[in-house]
C-alpha cells in the first residue's frame, strides 16, 4: 500500500479534476482495501484475519469485484455506493503503480523498511497534524450492498461491514496510534519491538516522528521516482473513473483490467 496520507492526497488531485460530490465520502473511499486495517483495539485479535483478507482483496479479482460493483450500482441508483467505488479504484491503481517502487528501495535498505519508507513519503506530501480528517457516516444499504458485492467475488462475509467500520474508525485510529508530537508513542513502540525481536511486524514507523536524516534521505533519493509513478497513476486513474463515470450515466458496463495491487 501506499500510506494513509499519500491516499488522501491522491483523491484531493483526483478530486480537482473529476469534481465528484460528497468529496469527504471520496477521500474515505480512496484509502481502499487499507480501511479493513482501522479496527478498534477490542477487535485487535482479528488483525491477522484482516491482514489475509487484505492479501486476498488486493491480489485477486478486481476485475471481477468492478464488475459486479457497477451491476450493482446500476441496479440500486445508489450515488454513495458509486463514488465508494471510484475510491476503491483510485487506491487499487495508486498501490499498483508505486508498491513495486516501495518494495525495490527497502530490500536495498535495510534501515528503511517498507512500512517507513512508505510513512515517511507519507509525512511529507501531506502533513497529518496540520490535515483536518474527513468524516462520513454511511446509511445501512450501503453496508450491505457493499457485503454483497465482495461476497460474490471472494466468497468473503461482511467486509463491506469492515469497510463501513474503517471509514468510522479512521481518524481515531490515527490519533491513538500514530499521531505522535511529544515523540512518547515512537519510544513505546521501540519498546515493543525490543522485545518481539523476533516479530516480523515492527511497529515503530506508525508514529509519524521521524528523524530529519532520514526525512532528508527519502527526499533526495526517492521523491523524484515516486512522483513520476504518482503522477502515471493519477492519469491512468482520471481516465479509468471519467470512462466508467460516462458509461454508468448511459446504463453500461465498463470492462476494466485485472491489476494486481501488490
Ligand atoms: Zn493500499
Amino acid at each position: 500500500m501506499a500510506g494513509t496520507m499519500t491516499h488522501f492526497k491522491f483523491i484531493e488531485d483526483l478530486n480537482k479534476k473529476l469534481k465528484l460530490e460528497n468529496y469527504n465520502l471520496f477521500l474515505l473511499a480512496g484509502q481502499g482495501h487499507d480501511l479493513l486495517f482501522f479496527i478498534k483495539l477490542s477487535e485487535l485479535k482479528n488483525f491477522t484475519k484482516r491482514k489475509e483478507i487484505i492479501n486476498i482483496i488486493a491480489n485477486n479479482k478486481f476485475d471481477k469485484t468492478i464488475e459486479i460493483w457497477q451491476k450493482e450500482i446500476l441496479k440500486t441508483k445508489n450515488k454513495n455506493l458509486e463514488i465508494l467505488m471510484y475510491g476503491y479504484i483510485a487506491h487499487h491503481i495508486l498501490d499498483h503503480y508505486v508498491h513495486p517502487y516501495i518494495n525495490k528501495i527497502s530490500n536495498n535498505f535495510k534501515k528503511l523498511n517498507h512500512e517507513t519508507l512508505e510513512s515517511i513519503i507519507d509525512y511529507i506530501l501531506l502533513n497529518p497534524y496540520n490535515y483536518k480528517f474527513p468524516k462520513y457516516k454511511l446509511n445501512k444499504d450501503v453496508k450491505e450492498e457493499l457485503n454483497k458485492i465482495f461476497f460474490e467475488t471472494y466468497s468473503i462475509k461482511n467486509i463491506g461491514t469492515f469497510l463501513n467500520n474503517g471509514i468510522n474508525n479512521l481518524t481515531r485510529f490515527i490519533k491513538i496510534y500514530r499521531l505522535d508530537k511529544f515523540g512518547i508513542k515512537k519510544q513505546t513502540y521501540k519498546l515493543i519491538d525490543g522485545f518481539l525481536k523476533n516479530n516480523k511486524q515492527k511497529y515503530e514507523f506508525l508514529a509519524f516522528r521521524y528523524n530529519e536524516e532520514e526525512i532528508d534521505f527519502v527526499k533526495k533519493n526517492n521523491l523524484k521516482e515516486f512522483n513520476k509513478l504518482y503522477n502515471l497513476a493519477l492519469e491512468e486513474s482520471i481516465k479509468i473513473i471519467k470512462e466508467i463515470r460516462k458509461n454508468i450515466n448511459n446504463k453500461k458496463i465498463t470492462k476494466i483490467n485485472d491489476i494486481s495491487a501488490i
